[in-house]
């Protein structure tokens, strides 16, 4: 008998039939013997809708009043599972975010978990045997008491978390795809599931475009060591043997991994923007002049490239923003033009971010140098390169991205045979 998380996203509780079908599930691991809490998302377009309707309502709202609303959406699905599985003769009972409770900061739609009380859930296992069925994404800030929600995708980290509070022997994420891909399918149809992967590659992968899991989850079951399964929830229940092993990624620490690849997955991103100021003055303090005030805006900035100056005097410097901050992150810079000085900005937004990623580069030399040559022969050209202990990205231009993605995925031998 053991402990389990249970974690279904939007796509699987998108409407009643697609519930009954998640409660035949959560019946399977109850039959089992095992204690079960589940983590439900909002159903699939809810939140989008939500967060619609506060843009309607008002283009500047206040952050309050939309967590109040867009929390909204995982209330129903967790009410709804619970009187499913009860119909179906199984103790369950709902949980929002402020009942259990799950503490967090203030920082509205971007909140990060705090504490969780896991206690009361666990009583409710030892004693009456009890599904508690979780409303994912939502938390309350026990200084002001107002709801709070986690970011985009934060029912992954809802669930992660409360696997740690409450000792869960595994956290199973249930979506819409089998595991976690060597890159996206849908670009490369010889991508491979990938059975075992160590949260730090996860991490890379997440964070550099691959959508399966939000950041910050994969994060939390590395600080907490929680393994983290990544499995379909589209299986039928019943064919799933609850003491088998069922088709799926298994996310946990690198000791596990018996069998590694040096380069374990491809990501990219088409979501990205260059910008490039000619001739600024190489003196100290331009990085300060321009990376202070982007910071101030709250614009991330990622790669960063700046020349060698030839005469001493001007270099050039390249660095990469997200698409959706492109606009503020030119005007920024222009505003602050004449601290700065530079002759000219240019810029481009169609470009992507290809990555490779792997911690068995940590061991060998030259792997990303097979990728330059590799994307030379295929007539890529480079705009900007930054690398880490485990990964490295290319920044190109975003026609190329397909072509990029395969030719790396083959040239690691990443292709199912
Ligand atoms: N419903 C929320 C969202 O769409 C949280 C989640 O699904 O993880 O972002
Ligand atoms: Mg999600």
């Amino acid at each position: 008998m053991g402990r389990l998380v249970m974690k279904f996203g939007g796509t699987s509780v998108a409407n009643i039939d697609r519930i009954r079908n998640v409660a035949r599930h959560v019946k399977r691991e109850v039959d089992a013997g095992h204690d079960v809490a589940v983590v439900v998302s909002a159903m699939a377009g809810k939140t989008n809708e939500l967060v619609d309707w506060c843009g309607d309502a008002s283009p500047l709202h206040d952050a309050r009043e939309y967590d109040a609303v867009v929390a909204s959406g995982e209330q129903v699905t967790s009410g709804l599972l619970a009187i499913v599985l009860q119909g179906m003769g199984i103790q369950a009972r709902s949980w929002q975010g402020w009942q259990i409770p799950i503490r967090t900061s203030d920082a509205h739609a971007s909140a990060r978990i705090l504490e969780i009380d896991g206690s009361e859930i666990t009583t409710r296992f030892k004693d009456r045997k009890e599904v508690a069925v979780i409303a994912g994404f939502q938390g309350i800030n026990p200084q002001t008491n107002r709801i709070t929600t986690l970011g985009r995708g934060g029912s992954d980290t809802s669930a992660v978390a409360i696997a740690a509070a409450i000792h869960a022997d595994r956290c199973d994420i249930y979506t819409d795809v089998d595991g976690v891909y060597t890159t996206d399918p849908r670009v490369v149809p010889k991508a491979r599931r990938l059975d075992k992967i160590a949260f730090e590659d996860m991490l890379e992968l997440a964070s550099l475009g691959a959508k399966v899991l939000q950041v910050r989850s994969v994060e939390l079951g590395m600080v907490h060591n929680v393994p983290v399964f990544v499995r379909s929830s589209f299986d039928k229940p019943e064919d799933i043997d609850p003491h088998g092993t069922p088709p799926g990624t298994l996310i946990c620490s690198e000791e596990e991994i018996m069998e590694s690849h040096v380069v374990t997955g491809i990501a990219f991103s088409k979501d990205e923007a260059q910008i490039s100021l000619r001739q600024i003055e190489d003196k100290p303090g331009v990085a300060a002049a321009i990376f202070g005030p982007l910071a101030d805006a709250n614009i991330n900035v990622d790669m960063i490239v700046q020349n060698v100056s030839e005469d001493g005097k001007t270099t050039d410097l390249t660095f990469t923003v997200p698409a959706s901050d492109y606009n503020r992150a030119r005007d920024t810079i222009t505003s602050s033009k004449g601290k700065i000085g530079y002759a000219r900005l240019d810029s481009a937004t169609d470009v992507s971010k290809v990555s490779v990623i792997g911690s068995g580069m940590r061991s060998h030399a030259g792997v990303a140098a097979k990728a330059f040559k590799a994307l030379s022969e295929r007539n890529i050209n480079i705009r900007a390169i930054t690398t880490s202990e485990i990964k490295f990205s290319v920044l190109i231009d975003a026609a190329y991205t397909e072509l990029a993605v395969r030719t790396l995925h083959t040239l690691y031998g990443l292709d199912q045979a």
